[in-house]
């Protein structure tokens, strides 16, 4: 919107704001920027260290500020981010692969989250995206620049499929419509690669003690539509995958989703949200 703006800046604010009037995107009420008033701004923390692996915050005095590397970068050696571990990825496999995220959750994502996921808001799916793609720039996830390898493919979107019953529920699937929102800005194409083989409790419900027992097969790999009665194909291993869900908790769905790609041979699996719950490590 604000390239539009400026197409116009020319023409008076009058005209300017009745024609692209400065809104928050959440609630309707007046907004300096053009996209959140006071009340909803999400903060940009970019003085937070971050674990290079699945994006839990690092205590502050421990390193300087990061964000983890893209998945890709993985290949062809040790990277300089890969010391950069929490607590929980440096003494168990994390498993998720690396995951990117606008920041924590709850805290300045939670309105957002709350009306994209719960209340029928489909709409914010786009400038949600647009932050979490600036976010892959600033990381280095936007390929454009950060592929240099001619081995690997560009990344393609694959997100968590919600169990049937709860998207009917819904009457969409956050997951879906956010990866196309983010596939349209960052020029990624969506492939629907897995399905849900059942429903599971959600991640974050309190007392949901053993996430990944949880989770241990609720995932599996697509049939292509037009071949159904045929097993799935193997992934191509160049080709590098993206998982795409909204919260991140326990980071349980999101590692048994890559360990059903692996198992097909997908050898580069990353993953984004727009949020990462849980406590410092
Ligand atoms: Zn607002
Ligand atoms: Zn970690």
């Amino acid at each position: 919107m604000e390239g539009h703006r400026q197409v116009w800046e020319g023409c008076g604010p009058e005209l300017l704001n009745g024609l692209y009037p400065r809104v928050c995107q959440l609630c309707g009420l007046f907004a300096e920027d053009g996209f959140a008033c006071s009340k909803h701004r999400i903060a940009w923390d970019v003085e937070t260290a971050r674990c290079g692996l699945c994006f839990r915050r690092l205590p502050r005095a421990v390193l300087e500020a990061g964000l983890p590397r893209p998945p890709w970068e993985a290949h062809g050696g040790r990277r300089s981010s890969d010391w950069r571990r929490c607590r929980h990825c440096r003494t168990g496999t994390p498993g998720l692969g690396r995951l990117l995220a606008i920041g924590d959750y709850p805290g300045d994502l939670r309105p957002w989250v709350l009306a994209f996921k719960h209340a029928g808001r489909v709409d914010l799916a786009r400038p949600l995206a647009g932050i979490l793609a600036q976010q892959c720039v600033k990381a280095g996830w936007n390929v454009d620049r950060s592929l240099g390898n001619a081995e690997l493919k560009r990344p393609r979107l694959v997100p968590v499929p919600l169990a049937p019953s709860r998207k009917l529920e819904r009457g969409y699937d956050q997951a879906d419509v956010l990866a196309r929102a983010i596939g349209l800005e960052l020029g990624f194409t969506v492939t629907r690669k897995l399905v849900r083989t059942r429903a599971t409790p959600p991640q974050g419900e309190p007392g949901s003690r053993s996430r990944t027992a949880n989770v241990s097969g609720a995932f599996a790999l697509a049939r292509t539509q037009l071949r159904f009665w045929r097993a799935p194909s193997a992934l191509d291993p160049r080709q590098p995958l993206l998982l795409v869900d909204d919260v991140v908790s326990s980071g349980a769905t999101l590692a048994e989703c890559a360990r059903v790609l692996r198992a097909a041979g997908a050898k580069c699996v990353g993953a984004l949200a727009l949020a990462r719950a849980e406590k410092a490590s």
